[in-house]
């Protein structure tokens, strides 16, 4: 009886080889339109002439009155009643699992996403009254709608001749065991006309959906009217495909194609089984049992039909496939390990699983919904279920600063899409500094000239013997940092209160340190002398603006002027590290510097400048001239300092620090001596508050402990001095020094492993400056023995002739 499709040699394509029945909805929909466009027109009356046509009836009113809805339920079958009350049992506990809840979602901190689960408002279910009628169908629609919160809900079905033009009794009854009050005797296309045009003149409210089974007219008004109405889908003839084995028992795996084949002569039945005995078998067990079925005809017309078959494949696992292609309404899986491969399937509208759960039961009992896609549509949509009913309605809620965030994320899209009113309906909610461009964060909009510099600083390694960033090696005495202690105290008993911005007793007191006749306003000072000569770039250079040294020389000199946005120029050093005054001045003719700065002594270096060279070069420019005398208590002897030239020099300005001499670099503490014109042009840039009220105490206790903190400073000198002759001794080529380091070149090893050996020995030193060279800030007694020691070895000095002699 099924035609036999052997797909076990076969590789073709799926979707086109497996049998379908061919429904054409939209050849209906020609015999449709009319009816619905009448509908639209005349309301229930076209619908009346409708029914009159096609169901042999006149419904003068269609809505069924409570009464018939009672008797209907009073008449019917015992038994009927109570399988129909233990399915409407079970499908609300199958239902009542699948209700989703509302959920809140914070997106990000202020901005959150609701999402709502409204239940639709009112709706028409359809249930046919057709070649069979099924109560149950008033079930599988109801119940989920009922669990889903539907206020409204009115059934349809067609109007029945022999019943005096009221739908099927059986049909009345399941709607008054489900509470169901508002039932029309209409069917066809005109019921859903009717559901979605409503018509007031007999009190039907129009739908906001439709959904349920019907026949092909049924699924052609869907189609038409979809846009106006939801609709579930367009149910197409029904279908079972069963997946089994040669473990499957024939005479069940045949009741169970009969049983669809039963619903209508398009019915489709398909077996899919890589056993030709079952195959067989089934087929003599059709032959068998459907001669004894009541709808004989019916039957074996669909079982013979071409959308019915028996599919032969090579073995579950080409089945498998053959099911997916075909996406059956009810698949059936009948094999070993059934659970397994009906959990591999991916296309069906249900599937049941094993022997003992045919279709019939889910048609009726299950707990499940019968109402399922057919027509291959099982591919991407799912039968009826609470969902259905329920829509999803997202509560956007975003507080201001939320917006605010999210604007670089929208802006630029809505402006890619050509839709800058979009982008215009976030902009006018934003203040002025919201950024409108998000940024990655590996793409930061810094400035193009910051873009992958890395921070200055030499390497802060917990090392033995530290001789890399020019420290005193001295720290204060006990009694020294008592005193520190107690002023830094007194000071924090007001560190409610702001500092003395203008710090101007801390001022007076290095005016009076410095000497020179100079005065507190003449005298400036801040976080370190790098922020002293920052400042000086901030209110004398700038954009536009040009600042000068001669190299090699401070490496952050460049990074003020790079901060600062002001250009920036060097001219070349002698090779002594001297400065020679003909080239320097030519270099100044032709940078015009705005700003010029003079390390004296210089870093890394140690060179001193004469004082002739500064006095040259303060009588050629108009710029500032800064003389940075960071190491000026370092010099040697006779070499004068600056400070000296201050009085004749108005643009002149020397730079001092306490983190050198004094031994506190920890405090943060530089300051700088000039003009008083200068210091106002300072007081406008420095931030306000900027030296802290501790800060400021520290460095009082210090400079008037000053004689202590420099006590070591001779020591250091003639430390320096003997530096300088023992690497010369060895024939190193050592720059002359006026300052606490030593730099020098001429190792015959590598220069950087030179200093990563001498770090392996625990000392560390600068590798900084011109290639070559090495700089080694002057440390104890002790340290500077280390160092000796672990240079002599690293690179493999010995004393030479010369210095042998001495
Ligand atoms: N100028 C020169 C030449 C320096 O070597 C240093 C520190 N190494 C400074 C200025 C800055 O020192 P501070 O900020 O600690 O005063």
């Amino acid at each position: 009886m099924l035609r036999r499709l052997d797909l076990t040699a076969s590789s073709a394509d799926l979707r086109r080889v497996l049998p379908r029945a061919r429904v054409d909805v939209a050849a209906a929909m020609a015999v449709v339109e009319p009816i619905v466009t009448d509908v639209a027109e005349r309301g229930y009356a076209a619908a009346r002439a409708a029914t009159l046509k096609f169901d042999g009836v006149d419904v003068a009113a269609p809505r069924v009155e409570p009464h018939s809805l009672t008797k209907a339920l009073d008449r019917l079958d015992e038994q009927v009643r109570i399988g129909l009350t233990e399915s409407i049992r079970r499908a609300r506990i199958g239902h009542e699992a699948q209700r989703r809840h509302d959920a809140v979602t914070e997106v990000v901190p202020g901005g959150t996403v609701t999402e709502r689960w409204i239940p639709v408002e009112r709706v028409g279910l359809y249930v046919p009254g057709g070649l069979a009628v099924y109560p149950s169908s008033v079930i599988m629609n109801v119940v989920p709608a009922q669990v889903a919160g539907v206020e409204s809900i009115a059934v349809f079905s067609p109007a029945q001749k022999e019943f005096g033009g009221l739908p099927h009794p059986t049909i009345l009854a399941a709607c008054e065991l489900l509470g169901i009050d508002e039932v029309y005797a209409i069917g066809g296309a005109q019921a859903i006309a009717v559901a979605a045009y409503g018509d007031a003149e007999y009190g039907i409210a129009p739908v906001d959906m439709v959904t349920g089974p019907g026949n092909i007219y049924v699924a052609a008004a869907k189609r038409m009217l979809r846009g106006v109405i939801g609709i579930d889908a367009e149910a197409g003839p029904t279908e079972i495909a069963i997946l089994a084995d040669a473990t499957a028992d024939p005479s069940h795996v045949a009741a169970d194609l009969i049983s669809q084949a039963e619903h209508d002569p398009m019915a489709a039945s398909v077996l899919v089984t890589d056993s030709r005995e079952l195959a067989e078998r089934v087929d003599i067990e059709l032959l068998r049992q459907v001669g004894m079925t009541k709808h004989t005809e019916r039957i074996t017309t669909a079982l013979s039909g071409e959308q019915s078959a028996t599919v032969l494949v090579r073995d579950l696992e080409q089945g498998l496939a053959v099911v997916d292609a075909y996406a059956a309404e009810h698949l059936e899986v009948i094999t070993v390990n059934a659970r397994q491969w009906a959990e591999r399937v991916r296309n069906a509208g249900c599937v049941f699983v094993g022997p003992d759960s045919p279709v019939s039961l889910g048609d009726y009992c299950a707990g499940s919904n019968h109402v399922l896609p057919t027509g291959c549509t099982a591919r991407h949509a799912s039968g009826l279920s609470v969902q259905s009913f329920l829509k999803g309605v997202h509560l956007v809620e975003y507080t201001h600063d939320a917006l605010v965030a999210a604007a670089p994320y929208v802006v630029p899209v809505a402006q890619a899409e050509d839709l800058p009113a979009h982008a215009a309906a976030m902009t006018v909610r934003l203040r002025d500094d919201a950024p409108l461009v998000a940024v990655p964060v590996e793409d930061i909009p810094v400035r193009p000239e910051l873009r992958g510099e890395k921070p200055y600083g030499a390497p802060q390694l917990d090392v033995p013997v530290m001789l890399n960033v020019n420290e005193n090696p001295y720290g204060p005495s006990p009694e020294l940092a008592s005193l520190i202690g107690e002023a830094a105290k007194t000071a924090a008993l007001e560190l409610n209160r702001y500092p003395d911005r203008e710090a101007s007793a801390l001022r007076a007191d290095l005016a009076a340190y410095l000497g020179h006749g100079l005065t507190a306003d003449q005298i400036w000072a801040a976080n370190g002398s790098n922020e002293v000569m920052v400042q000086l770039l901030q209110a004398f250079g700038g954009p536009g603006r040009t600042a000068m040294s001669f190299a090699p020389t401070y490496a952050m000199y460049p990074e003020y002027a790079r901060d600062t946005h002001t250009n920036w120029v060097t001219a070349p050093r002698a090779d002594d590290f001297t400065i020679d005054i003909p080239s320097a001045l030519a270099a100044i003719a032709a940078y015009r510097p705005d700003v010029i700065f003079l390390a004296s002594p210089n870093n890394p270096t140690g060179t001193a400048l004469s004082i002739e060279v500064i006095e040259a070069i303060c009588e050629t420019t108009s710029g500032i001239v800064v003389v940075d005398e960071a190491y000026g208590e370092f010099r040697r002897s006779g070499t004068p300092s600056a400070l000296s030239l201050l009085e004749r020099f108005p643009r002149l300005v020397v730079t001092r620090t306490m983190s050198k001499a004094f031994a506190l670099a920890g405090a943060r503490l530089g300051y700088l001596a000039t003009n008083s014109e200068i210091v106002d042009a300072l007081r406008i840039v420095r931030l306000p508050y900027h030296l802290s009220a501790v800060t400021q105490a520290v460095a009082r206790v210090a400079l008037a402990n000053a004689e202590e903190l420099l006590a070591r400073v001779d020591e250091l000198r003639s430390s320096r001095d003997a530096a300088v002759l023992w690497l010369r001794e060895r024939g190193l080529t050592v720059a002359d020094s006026d300052a606490n380091f030593v730099y020098f070149s001429g190792l015959s090893a590598d220069t950087h492993e030179v200093w990563q050996g001498l770090l392996d020995r625990g000392v560390l030193i600068r590798e900084v400056g011109p290639a070559g060279w090495l700089r080694a800030s002057i440390g104890t007694p002790q340290e500077m023995a280390a160092f000796y020691s672990a240079l002599t070895e690293v690179a493999g000095l010995d004393l030479k002739a010369e210095g042998a002699n001495r």
